[in-house]
């Protein structure tokens, strides 16, 4: 929906680093950014094996929520309340940094919009859950409201919607605008080669030599941060669960079609439910349903199955809005999520002088951002906060093995699945 962007030249020939930044998304490119702010003097090069936004981090829903908030548990929460506030704090570090390059680059809310976000219920269960998760908030003394039937329905323009929770602190991104902007904000000695995967890296004498397929890098340390492709250097193996996730997109439609609010946006009441946004553009709105999940431990998804959660998408659509009937999408994707079994990030110095940022478990907008500032930190040796809440974390536990995992994932995500129904 952007216009397009000329990608940064690969890397040909060998350069010297004092870091390498392996993978351009929310965690590595927040990692650099921790990196600059912290020692603006560091050579730091940024290594994408494709073009910034064009993956997962460019291609979400947009929402950086601050609240608990766990695709695999059955009540977002997964955690006692002192976790659940722990985690609270490590995502409104996130958004802090977030924030403060909004404000550097004086986005209006078309690309960063603090806005809060919406639990919506479509019946009792989801009513159930809205009220349960409203208790939650309470015991972690977080602010939200709310909403019946009728209060809902003023917002989103549709009746469907039988209750809903609103929450402040979530900002709503345009994603691949806001990850553009992020990869243009570096100063002149942090260096972003697109197109330029790093194929290997290996030891040599006191540093790494990060290999690439016209060039190296020569560096002190490395940050890893291409969440479940980390696999592709034989690390983490048995450890991350490679799931999808997919979504849809209308057309730009008149505004009037839809009457409500022109822009909001709101998760469902069950987490493996459905996520619906309202986009307000120039040209017209568009509604964004995200929803589905697979397993696919190859790390690829065929087109066919984005046609089958497109099917799922477009009954999703019609069954929230029925005004809007006729209205095709217009865009319809998939993207990876790296998760495990323990919903922990697989974080830390896995070699010396090599940080791991992965394993974004689903909300990749706040915790990889969070993931890759903590990794910044721990690569120049301070031991902040949240490096500590970081090392804290308990080792990815280990999969079983095939066939057992591919069972037992795949019917796990349809059980949960099912049981968010109409969700
Ligand atoms: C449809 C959809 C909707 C979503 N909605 C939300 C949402 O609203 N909120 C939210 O928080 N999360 C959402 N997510 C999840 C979120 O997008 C991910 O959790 C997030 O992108 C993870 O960020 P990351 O930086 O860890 O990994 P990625 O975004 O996967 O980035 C890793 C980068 O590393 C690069 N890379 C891989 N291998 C190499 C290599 N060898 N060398 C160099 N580079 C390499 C990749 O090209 C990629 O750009 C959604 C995901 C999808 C697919």
């Amino acid at each position: 929906m952007l216009p397009p962007r000329t990608p940064r030249p690969p890397l040909s020939g060998t350069v010297n680093a004092d870091i390498a930044v392996i993978g351009g998304g929310f965690a590595g490119l927040s990692a650099a950014r921790r990196l600059s702010q912290l020692d603006a003097s560091l050579k730091v090069v940024i290594l994408e094996a494709g073009e910034i936004a064009e993956g997962a981090t460019g291609r979400n829903s947009g929402f950086i929520i601050d609240l608990p908030h766990e695709v695999s548990s059955e009540d977002y929460g997964g955690s006692d309340t002192s976790e659940r506030q722990h985690d609270i704090k490590v995502h409104r570090i996130a958004i802090a940094l977030a924030q403060a390059l909004a404000n550097e680059k004086g986005w209006g809310k078309d690309i960063f919009d603090p806005c809060g976000k919406y639990n919506v219920a479509l019946g009792l269960q989801g009513d159930k859950h809205v009220a349960s998760y409203a208790k939650q908030l309470d015991k972690v003394k977080e602010p939200y409201k709310l909403l019946d039937a009728r209060e809902i329905a003023a917002v989103t323009g549709t009746e469907s919607f039988t209750s809903a929770i609103f929450t402040p602190g979530t900002v709503i991104i345009q994603p691949a605008a806001y990850i553009r902007g992020l990869a243009d904000s570096f100063h002149d000695r942090v260096k972003l080669y697109e197109n330029t995967p790093a194929l290997s890296f290996e030891r040599q004498g006191a540093s790494w030599l990060v290999k690439t397929p016209k060039g190296a890098v020569s560096t002190a340390k490395i940050i890893l941060a291409n969440n479940g492709q980390a696999q592709s250097f034989g690390l983490f193996q048995g450890q991350l669960l490679h799931v999808y996730t997919y979504a849809s997109m209308t057309e730009a439609f008149e505004p009037q079609r839809l009457g409500g609010q022109r822009s909001w946006a709101a998760t469902p009441a069950f987490p493996m439910g459905t996520t619906v946004r309202r986009v307000e553009g120039a040209n017209g709105d568009r509604i964004l349903i995200r929803s589905r999940y697979t397993y696919n431990p190859r790390m690829q998804v065929s087109k066919n199955a984005i046609a089958r959660a497109g099917r799922v998408h477009d009954r999703k659509f019609e069954a929230r809005f029925p005004m809007l009937k006729g209205i095709p999408m217009e865009y319809r994707w998939a993207g990876a999520m790296a998760l495990t079994w323990n919903g922990v990030p697989a974080f830390g110095e896995i070699e010396p002088g090599v940080f791991a940022a992965i394993a974004c478990n689903g909300v990749g907008a706040t915790k990889a951002t969070a993931s890759g500032i903590a990794a910044a930190e721990a690569a120049l040796g301070q031991d902040s906060w949240l490096v500590q809440v970081f090392r804290g974390f308990a080792a990815p536990k280990r999969l079983p093995p095939q066939p057992f995992l591919t069972i037992g994932a795949t019917a796990n995500l349809s059980m949960k699945e099912w049981s968010a129904g109409a969700e």
